[in-house]
């Protein structure tokens, strides 16, 4: 099923991202965690996507598992930049022969290796250019794509980040998720903007239970979010004791999910981390509202 039909019900609609295994060794232990996520029916399950191999073979691996045991709708990540053309044509054939429907497409980070190559070397620069690869080809997938409430790291500012996000959903974006935020009022200034700029995509929020201390200067370094005082205070307050920081991890996120379908968004992306246990309370958090 396309990510776009599943949009398309109405009603709070929570999905999850997992990632795929580093190693070949932690491989069952991901795939049980996948499957115990696929067994509580979000919406749709993402499944990210190691740019420059590491974990990328194991991508299709555990999206198609998902989606054949399961009957889970799945979102398979793609990067590009640090790959052929080759390589990435190759990736997408899998995906279609996979019978995986909905893709995501992105850059992926520059590691600085990349940042000290030579550019012009390269066959793709940004998403867009493998969005529109992906519509060239015929494919009949759903294509998704990433944005970012509080701006890309990378950008010189806000009227250009929006600038080359609509360049990609012109060029074919069926749907955008975002980078995690801690404070909604980020999420609900930027979809204002957004919607003024002419991006009329659908926009499923990112949102990132914090369930340990450590995760939170990862989350931000890798982020750049901000993190609000109400937000640090409860890490401070918890962050020392590992259950009681994953209870108000979780209550915390809770209160973003509610309080994005109270203002009317009924699709919220939950990065779950390969942790079916916080999903799990997520869901049952919101039990009654899901209905
Ligand atoms: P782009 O859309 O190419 O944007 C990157 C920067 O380039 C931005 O500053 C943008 O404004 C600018 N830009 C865009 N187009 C142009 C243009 N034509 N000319 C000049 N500048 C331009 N990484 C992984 O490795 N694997 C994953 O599975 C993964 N999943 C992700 C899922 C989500 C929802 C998000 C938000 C991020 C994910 N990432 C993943 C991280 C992502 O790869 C990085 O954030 C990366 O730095 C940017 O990717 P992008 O697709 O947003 O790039």
């Amino acid at each position: 099923m396309k990510i776009t039909d599943v949009l398309k019900q109405d009603k709070l609609l929570l999905s999850f991202e997992v990632f795929p295994p580093k190693t070949e060794t932690a491989f069952d232990s991901v795939k049980t965690a996948t499957e115990e996520m696929a067994k509580l029916k979000p919406s749709f399950m993402s499944v990210t996507y190691g740019a420059g191999g590491g974990t990328s073979r194991y991508t299709l691996e555990i999206a198609k598992n998902i989606k054949d045991r399961y009957g889970v709708p799945t979102l398979a990540h793609l990067t590009c930049v640090s790959s052929s053309k080759e390589t990435v044509h190759a990736r997408i054939r899998e995906l279609i022969d996979a019978g995986i429907e909905n893709v995501m497409a992105l850059r992926g980070d520059l590691t600085p290796e990349l940042e000290n190559s030579d550019r012009t070397a390269w066959d793709y620069r940004h998403a867009v250019d493998l969005v529109r690869e992906l519509k060239e080809s015929g494919a009949d997938l759903c294509i998704g794509g990433a944005c970012y409430p509080e701006i890309h790291p990378e950008s010189v500012n806000r009227h250009e980040d929006i600038r080359y996000l609509k360049e990609k959903t012109d060029a074919g974006c069926d749907f955008l998720t975002t980078q995690m935020f801690f404070d909604n009022n980020l999420l609900y200034n930027f979809l204002y903007q957004i919607r003024e700029a002419g991006i009329t995509v659908p926009v499923i929020p990112g949102i990132m239970p914090i369930t340990n201390a450590n995760q939170v200067a990862r989350a931000v370094k890798l982020s750049g979010s901000f993190v609000p005082v109400r937000f640090k205070s409860l890490v401070d307050r918890f962050g020392a004791s590992p259950a009681a920081m994953k209870q108000a991890g979780v209550a915390y996120a809770t209160d973003q999910i509610i309080d994005l379908y109270a203002n009317g968004i009924k699709n919220v992306h939950v990065y779950s981390m390969n942790k079916p246990d916080v999903a799990e309370a997520i869901l049952r958090n919101v039990s009654d509202i899901i209905g």
